[in-house]
């Protein structure tokens, strides 16, 4: 069509083209690597995800420190995207860098507790106000053991989540709703169970279908971002969730928040910042620095019923944990994190900036009378291309653009600005500046300018 989401089309499909080739002549030693990647790596990436950026291939790093990130060409990056997540308190913050390293002299992994075990497990308990905790490699993990755990609690076999949520690899979640029926999501590879016999999905705001999809009384947890983040950001409308937790608790569900996201939100995540009652929390990803580890927790009430629940079970495999799981270098990372990066001050500043950016990209959208939106959780923002932001995953699936998203994000790229690859979403750091804010909505005003034609 002639336009879309507000664009030009034919416009932005010829800058398209002009960025692609710009990304490509400059950028020799990236395409070098490439192709000798291309020889023994699937995709020609470690990771299949990594060949999903806009560029014609893969940008090689060659470092990433506070809010930058440098490639093999030699060109310097703001990093607005901070490994989605991974690096949200920057890359390599000095002073997990410094525990890491003094780590490094006393072992890595011995399946046995260090010293920073009690200290980091005080200090989660003091910002999430949950009681007990456990520790995985990645959120996903996380994810997997905590719903483990409730159908363990519960004796319940569903679980219930929100329709286009996303929560790592964990089979269980991938169900989506098609014209108000469940079904499993096309994209997933290999999985033969049908996952909707123990996954329940209803539209993320809608307390009338939770309240029907928990009367059958056979949910062992609600798993929820309390924001929907992975689908485009989706807002809780006010006294969403007061309510959704009173539903869920009378229904005898426990609820379980993946703040991995939404650690955006606060020092304690979302559910502190806004006072929602969880059962359960998971937190992944930047927890320790960019190190691989997460955490997730208990109330001292879901506590006692796990510790009962293991104790009831035979001995053996628990099908919970992994080897390597606590290991002492996440845990040194973990503690120089929590006591000297994610810290109140480095939040404010983070909030002050971020408020900076939503406001230009708002201001920008405005001047070129583009018909998209910006919506912001703390230090997350994100632009959607719908006027008025998405109340649940339907209405934000509408909207999602693969094809202008990438132009988007390689105009911004090719200007040394980085955001995350699968939707708009930006976040900004310790290290970010008020220059580095400046200058995106500068990019992003010339970028609309072209694309409104
Ligand atoms: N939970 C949420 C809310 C996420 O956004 C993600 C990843 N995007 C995960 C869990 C999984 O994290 P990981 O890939 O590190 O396991």
């Amino acid at each position: 069509q002639a336009i879309r989401y507000g664009v030009n089309w034919a416009q932005a499909q010829a800058l398209y083209q002009r960025e692609r080739t710009d990304f490509a002549t400059r950028r020799p030693r990236s395409r070098a690597l490439s192709q000798q990647a291309a020889e023994h790596l699937l995709f020609g990436v470690p990771l299949h995800w990594m060949d999903d950026w806009s560029t014609p291939f893969a940008l090689y790093v060659e470092s990433a420190k506070g809010a930058s990130i440098r490639d093999v060409d030699g060109f310097s990056y703001t990093d607005f995207c901070l490994g989605d997540t991974g690096a949200m308190f920057g890359h390599a913050p000095q002073a997990v860098a410094d525990a890491i390293a003094a780590q490094c002299a006393k072992g890595f992994t011995t399946m046995l507790p260090s010293a920073d075990a009690a200290w980091v497990a005080n200090e989660l308990s003091r910002r999430f106000g949950m009681d007990k905790w456990q520790f995985a490699l990645s959120a996903s993990d996380a994810n997997r053991y905590a719903i483990r755990w409730a159908r363990a609690i519960t004796g319940r076999d569903k679980i219930l989540v929100f329709n286009g949520c996303y929560h790592g690899t964990v089979d269980d979640v991938f169900v989506d709703l098609e014209d108000g029926l469940p079904v499993q999501r096309a994209s997933l590879l290999g999985q033969v169970y049908d996952l909707t016999c123990h996954t329940r999905v209803v539209e993320f705001n809608d307390l009338a279908a939770l309240e029907s999809a928990l009367a059958h009384g056979d949910v062992a947890c609600v798993l929820a971002e309390p924001a929907m983040t992975n689908i485009g950001m989706v807002l809780p409308k006010p006294g969403f969730w007061k309510a959704a937790s009173d539903i869920i608790r009378r229904h005898g569900a426990l609820l379980l928040m993946d703040e991995t996201h939404t650690i955006s939100s606060g020092p304690g995540g979302y559910a502190v910042a806004e006072g929602v009652p969880a059962d359960m929390l998971v937190v992944g990803k930047p927890v320790a620095g960019g190190v691989p580890c997460a955490v997730y927790g208990f109330s001292a009430d879901t506590a006692a019923k796990a510790e009962a629940a293991k104790r009831a079970a035979p001995p053996g495999h628990s099908g919970i944990g992994t080897t390597l799981t606590a290991n002492m270098l996440a845990l040194a990372a973990m503690r120089a994190n929590l006591e000297q990066v994610m810290t109140d001050a480095a939040y404010a500043h983070m909030f002050r900036l971020a408020q900076m950016l939503e406001e230009g990209l708002r201001a920008a959208i405005a001047r070129h009378d583009l018909p998209w939106c910006v919506t912001r959780i703390g230090a997350r923002t994100e632009f959607q291309f719908c006027p008025r932001p998405p109340q649940n995953g339907s209405e934000a699936e509408a909207i999602l653009d693969g094809e202008l998203e990438h132009i988007v994000h390689l105009y911004l790229l090719n200007r040394g600005l980085l955001i995350t690859p699968f939707h708009n979403m930006m976040l900004v750091c310790p290290e970010t500046t008020e220059t580095d804010i400046t200058r995106f909505v500068d990019v992003f005003d010339s970028l609309l300018a072209q694309l409104k034609g």
